[in-house]
């Protein structure tokens, strides 16, 4: 018999997704009784190189698929999940969202992951449940109200509640521990129950509006099937009451709901607003869970468990079996774009997820983004308008201040701090917007001029005083010592120029020593829970200032403002960026928004050097909508993005000469292939050339077919990477968000 009437035994494979940065999946071997057993979209282990990683089956390839002779094929190292992870859908969505933004499939998948899970622990791990020992206890907790408040929680739920839970409804974790060691309860390890909890209505919906009516009405027509919208409504009209009455009914028909925020828009307000209308399994998915916490949120998702999924940009990935309803609320925000490593836009996996699953994706806000009004226009979105602020509240007032005239204080106008006063002596709150903390942005010598710079970028240093004085460089985040003179010329006088948020602080005590200045920025915040303890002093102290940068600026409900300041509009309608007015006139409108929300009607001053700017006037005399119209007709006439399609290639090495040269070679062969379907621009410096001691040159691609587009940078994107020096950093970022 010879050797080729034998039948090749069949091998049989499997394509996985593994975490490196490679643009391919991986295929490796496994037994028969492995392979019939794996499921695509379970994880399982395996070796890379010298690397042991956890990847995810893709596909199970047929046992008669040929064999590359030329690679060597390795077997699976374990099977680590007894069924998929990932469902069809969400490999579809990562798969296509890898395509899209031209980034590692393994590393795409990996993101979808929490992090137990990635570094290959079991699925089922072991959760913490609470257990009620001793139900008599009400005098051994009547002197804590925090003990008290666990102790009803507990004493509903005979059969223990877990942790989380515990948690979400407000209940500290070292409250209940204070309580274990009295005795009054006590922490198992139990088996996660994944069935799904009864839906209750906690509280009654409000009566909706007509306008609200309608856009509830609009939404639930299309809730079978895939339709954008888009919920235009001013800060305050009850766009929030309306994504809760949409939800009611999708929570109804047993269905999940995905509702997506900015990162600081998950204050515990948000939270409660959701919680205390419906009385089913909420979970919470962002960055600052920790890794149990998150698994056991990620798994309630997954299993279909959480009825409302609650969180930030990334949980746009994150595996639902019954979608129903996407939500994403504030969607001009640019957290939803992530700016390093995978640059995906939440908003757009969204509107691709909805397709995909056929479900509503309803997009919020009183400043929609300039793309959003695109597909309005478009037709590929629908537009549903709230036109009254809910309730009894009125939209504030603008005013102009020009600074070249005006009478100042510490860089305050009089006028301003005439108004400041008056509303503080009628018990009510001001709110000053300054978008920049530490103390002052510039160090400058009084008798050269010389002005501190960072010596790794082009930059200047930022004067902090607290801790203690120093040189802060917001860009690199290098630090210095506060010189005592002069280095050019040995002059000791150097005085901190312009205004910083501490600077402001300091000017605001000394001008109003009998009210609070409440100071809100990443430097007051950076410690665990101090947002939270700020956040309460506000709701509770009224006359007081709040000063803040642009964590003061969003979605929060202050009730006692009425007055807020904007003290330095300027520097937003001097960058070079082309959506830098869009994000100016977002953050005026948003600021503003702030104000009069309670009874008492509000105003708002703009503190410029240029009053006559078309951006204000527009804003002034008519609203962001007006602005909104000329800004896209701007665009199309300037066929920029959204009118035409934009990729960025940013590159960054040792040498601007270097940059230059390899970008140049590189847009020539693009242009070869091309031609005109593909405008190249650059390359040029970027705004900012030097950055953490290393040189940074932008290359942009546009084009009005978004297809084609992709289809020429995808190989020419390869083999830019294949050939580029090592020392040097390339990054592709589709559909950039920022030009810096
Ligand atoms: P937005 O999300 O548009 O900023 P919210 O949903 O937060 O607005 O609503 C602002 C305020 O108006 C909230 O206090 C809310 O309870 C109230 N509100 C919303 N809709 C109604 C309504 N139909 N009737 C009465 N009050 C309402
Ligand atoms: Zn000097
Ligand atoms: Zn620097």
């Amino acid at each position: 018999m010879q050797v080729s009437d034998l039948a090749p035994a069949p091998i049989f494979r499997v394509r996985v997704a593994v975490p490196v940065h490679l643009y391919d999946c991986f295929d490796y071997s496994l037994s028969a009784e492995l392979y019939q057993r794996a499921e695509v979209g379970a994880r399982v282990a395996v070796s890379f190189g010298r690397q042991n990683l956890v990847g995810v089956i893709m596909e199970k390839l047929a046992p008669d698929v040929p064999l590359n002779p030329d690679i060597k094929l390795k077997a699976i190292t374990e099977l680590l999940d007894e069924r998929a992870i990932l469902n069809t859908q969400s490999l579809s969505l990562l798969t296509w969202a890898a395509q899209y933004y031209q980034f590692p499939i393994g590393e795409v998948v990996h993101s979808a992951l929490p992090t137990l899970l990635r570094q290959g622990k079991p699925y089922n791990l072991l959760a913490r449940t609470w257990k009620l020992l001793d139900a008599e206890a009400e005098q051994k907790v009547k002197r804590s109200e925090r003990q008290q408040e666990a102790y009803k929680i507990l004493k509903l739920h005979p059969a223990g509640t877990s942790e989380n839970v515990l948690n979400l409804a407000g209940v500290e974790t070292a409250t209940l521990k204070a309580l274990e060691k009295k005795q009054i309860c006590r922490c198992e390890l139990e088996a996660q129950d994944f069935s799904p909890m009864p839906i209750q209505m906690a509280q009654m919906p409000l009566t909706a509006n007509p306008e609200q009516q309608h856009a509830i009405d609009s939404i639930l027509k299309a809730r079978k099937k895939y339709q954008a919208f888009l919920l235009d409504g001013l800060t305050g009209s009850g766009k929030t009451e309306v994504y809760l009455q949409v939800m009611q009914e999708v929570i109804k028909q047993g269905k999940q709901v995905l509702v997506l925020v900015p990162e600081i828009g998950l204050t515990p307000q948000t939270i409660s607003r959701f919680q205390s209308r419906f009385h089913c399994n909420i979970v919470l998915l962002h960055s600052g869970l920790n890794d149990s916490k998150r698994l056991q949120a990620w798994q309630a998702a997954e299993t279909g468990k959480a009825s409302i999924i609650l969180g930030t940009r990334s949980a746009i990935f994150s595996p639902l079996p019954n979608l129903g309803l996407i939500v994403l609320d504030e969607e001009h925000d640019l957290s939803f774009k992530q700016q390093e490593g995978f640059r995906y836009h939440a908003r757009d996996v969204a509107l691709y997820r909805g397709y995909l699953e056929q479900c509503p994706v309803v997009l919020g806000s009183a400043t929609p983004s300039i793309e959003s009004y695109a597909l309005v226009q478009h037709q590929k979105m629908q537009c549903l308008e709230l036109n009254q602020r809910a309730g009894t509240a009125l939209m504030p007032k603008i005013h102009i201040l020009d600074l070249k005239i005006a009478k100042k204080q510490h860089g305050m106008s009089q006028a301003l701090l005439d108004e400041m006063k008056k509303r503080l002596d009628k018990n009510e709150q001001v709110l000053v917007f300054l978008n920049r903390r530490g103390y002052a942005p510039v160090l400058i010598c009084e008798s050269c001029a010389w002005q501190a710079k960072c010596p790794h970028c082009d930059a200047n240093f930022t004067v902090h005083r607290t801790p203690y004085q120093h040189l802060h460089c917001h860009h690199c985040g290098t630090i210095h010592r506060m010189p005592d003179h002069c280095p050019q010329c040995a002059h000791t006088e150097l005085k901190p120029l312009g205004l910083g948020t501490a600077k402001v602080e300091e000017h605001l005590n000394e001008l109003f020593p009998d009210y609070d200045v409440i100071r809100v920025d990443r430097d007051s915040t950076s410690r665990v829970g101090s947002w939270q303890k700020i956040y309460d002093k506000i709701q509770q102290s009224q006359a007081s200032i709040l000063l803040g940068t642009q964590m003061l600026a969003k979605g929060h409900h202050f009730p006692y403002v009425t007055l807020v300041a904007i003290l330095d509009i300027d520097s937003g309608l001097l960058s070079v960026d082309f959506r830098a007015t869009e994000r100016t006139a977002q953050l005026v409108v948003q600021v503003a928004g702030r104000a009069g929300r309670g009874e008492r009607k509000g105003d708002v001053y703009l503190q410029t050097l240029r009053p006559d700017h078309p951006l204000l006037n527009t804003l002034v005399k008519e609203d962001y909508r007006q602005f909104a119209k000329q800004t896209l007709q701007e665009r199309e006439a300037a066929l920029m993005p959204p009118f035409r399609y934009a990729a960025l290639v940013r590159c960054e090495s040792k040498s601007q000469d270097l940059n230059r040269d390899f970008l140049q070679q590189h847009a020539a062969l693009l242009r070869q292939s091309a031609g005109l379907n593909v405008d190249i621009w650059g390359p040029i410096p970027a705004p900012m050339e030097r950055k953490a001691g290393r040189y940074q040159s932008h290359m942009v691609l546009l084009s009005p077919d978004r297809a084609r587009l992709h289809f020429y940078i995808r190989n020419w994107w390869q083999n830019m990477l294949h050939q580029k020096p090592s020392s040097m950093k390339l990054t592709l970022d589709i559909d950039p968000q920022e030009l810096s």
